[in-house]
């Protein structure tokens, strides 16, 4: 051996340290990588462990069986199997002329920095800590956050300790009836938040029975599944909202039968009260190639929530008729002046109303909320955690900017959402109008310190009130 060698030797000897470094960032590279079919392109998280074969070729337990299958059947399509590395009779030393795959790692998502303080589920807190939690982001609505609370916090009490003895404890599934824009898909939302739990949003409409056209029923399910990041447990904790639950009502007043809506309502039946349902993985429609994974709805807690219009009619005509024995016109009419004529809703007018009772029997936990008023709508404007308004404020904070409503622009804003009958989904617009000017203008002048929106400013009869820096004038 001569010298050189010797020297090539000691010098390899002394790396390792150097070399241990380099590969520890080398895994810590890799950490943030995931591994991706070959043959289908979904990533490790999707498909399960995958196989490596040489080259850097990964290939998924799915594509994998495929191939194997497809062989054992004695089926082989060449065209394909040339597709797959790895195969006995392919040549891998062919492969690196075949085209190399381009990218086998994609980079896995980053974990989301949490914008709620979550609630643990495991360890539910009672259902006053909730409310509270709910209270800080839901203005009024005091009944349902109640309501809302104590089911949820028996729901995921009973998930927690599995079903107790002999004693079952019933599913806690929710039906709330409320006028549009009044916060129900934004309590559950909350909620959902909260808890920290995938939340999944449908409209009943979309749904049809399997066959037809439109979304199946089970697709309420795969939308969890999603939500969950395919993770099947997660999904199973999971909450599902299907809105607009009163458009599958029986028609009434038809002579003919009505059967879309009803059968939707018979398909819910067996996922609401909990069943095994076989969804797709990754993807929203059951085909060959799409494997398939069992979801258990046992847990998962449904809540279905509609506008319920003329319902407010059929509590009204029962309410009438059971007083009207003696003709007590004055009852009738104070009936007719309620406000609150839609919390007096019972099972029997939901019923009238064109829900099956099986339907109705699997969502125990009924509740309304009320349309909201001008004081609501300008709390939802000011106080909540992410009140709007405090969106502005901050933005043009960063400007340095000083952004104040005054009580009279608050009332005029409310005053305008009212009349467009969406409940508070007209606030944004409303606001989103003039702040634009107001966005667009101020940041041109660097000497504006504060600007103070008034009623005259909302209504289009003047300007908003602007002072320069130095001489903000204290709130
Ligand atoms: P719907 O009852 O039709 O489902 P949403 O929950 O979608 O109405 O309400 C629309 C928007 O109005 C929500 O995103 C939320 O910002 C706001 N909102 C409605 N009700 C309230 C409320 N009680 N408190 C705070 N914000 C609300």
């Amino acid at each position: 051996m001569s010298d050189k060698d010797l020297t090539t030797i000691d010098e390899e000897k002394s790396i390792p340290e150097e070399l241990n470094i380099q590969a520890d960032s080398e895994d810590n590279q890799e950490d943030e990588y995931e591994k991706i079919c070959f043959l289908c392109h979904r990533p490790e998280s999707v498909t399960g462990k995958m196989i490596d074969l040489p080259n850097n070729i990964t290939v998924c337990p799915d594509c994998m069986q495929k191939s194997f299958d497809a062989m054992t059947n004695g089926s082989i399509d060449y065209n394909r199997l040339m597709n797959i590395p790895g195969v006995q009779f392919l040549n891998l030393s062919d492969l690196p002329s075949m085209a190399p795959p381009k990218a086998q790692k994609i980079k896995k998502k980053k974990a989301k920095a949490k914008e709620y303080p979550t609630l643990d589920i495991k360890n539910i807190p009672a259902p006053h800590k909730i409310k509270g939690q709910l209270d800080e982001f839901v203005v009024g609505q005091e009944y349902a956050k109640k309501a809302m609370s104590v089911a949820v916090y028996n729901h995921y009490k009973r998930v927690a300790t599995g079903t107790m003895d002999d004693i079952e404890i019933e599913k806690s599934n929710m039906l709330m009836i409320g006028p549009t824009g009044s916060g129900k898909t934004y309590l559950v939302k909350t909620l959902a938040k909260l808890l920290d739990v995938p939340l999944a949003i449908t409209d009943a409409t979309s749904l049809t029975e399997a066959g037809y056209i439109g979304d199946d029923i089970e697709s309420v399910v795969s939308k969890l599944l999603a939500a969950a990041d395919n993770d099947v447990e997660k999904a199973e904790r999971g909450i599902i909202f299907i809105d607009e639950i009163d458009k599958i009502a029986k028609k009434r007043n038809s002579s003919q039968r009505d059967v879309s809506g009803e059968s939707v309502q018979q398909g819910l039946l067996k996922l609401l009260e909990g069943s095994e349902v076989e969804v797709p993985v990754g993807a929203n429609s059951k085909n060959a190639m799409v494997p398939l994974t069992t979801v258990n709805t046992k847990n998962i807690l449904f809540i279905c929530g509609g506008a319920f219009p003329d319902l407010e009619e059929i509590i009204k005509e029962r309410l009438a008729n059971k007083t009207s024995m003696g003709f007590n016109s004055e009852l009738k009419d104070r009936y007719e002046k309620d406000q609150d004529i839609l919390a007096k809703v019972t099972v029997e007018d939901l019923r009238n109303f064109g829900m099956i009772p099986e339907f109705i029997g699997r969502l125990p936990i009924i509740f309304t909320l009320k349309g909201l008023d001008k004081e609501m709508f300008i709390q939802i404007l000011t106080e909540p955690k992410n009140a709007i308004l405090k969106q502005y404020q901050k933005l043009l904070a960063l400007d340095e900017v000083r952004l104040e409503f005054d009580a009279g622009a608050l009332e005029a804003i409310a005053e305008k959402a009212m009349k467009k009958e969406t409940g508070a989904r007209a606030l944004r617009a409303i606001i989103e109008e003039f702040m634009l000017d107001i966005m667009y203008e101020i940041p041109k002048d660097d000497s504006i310190g504060e600007v103070i929106i008034t009623r005259d400013y909302i209504e289009g009869t003047g300007g908003p009130v602007i002072h320069l820096r130095g001489q903000e004038v204290a709130f």
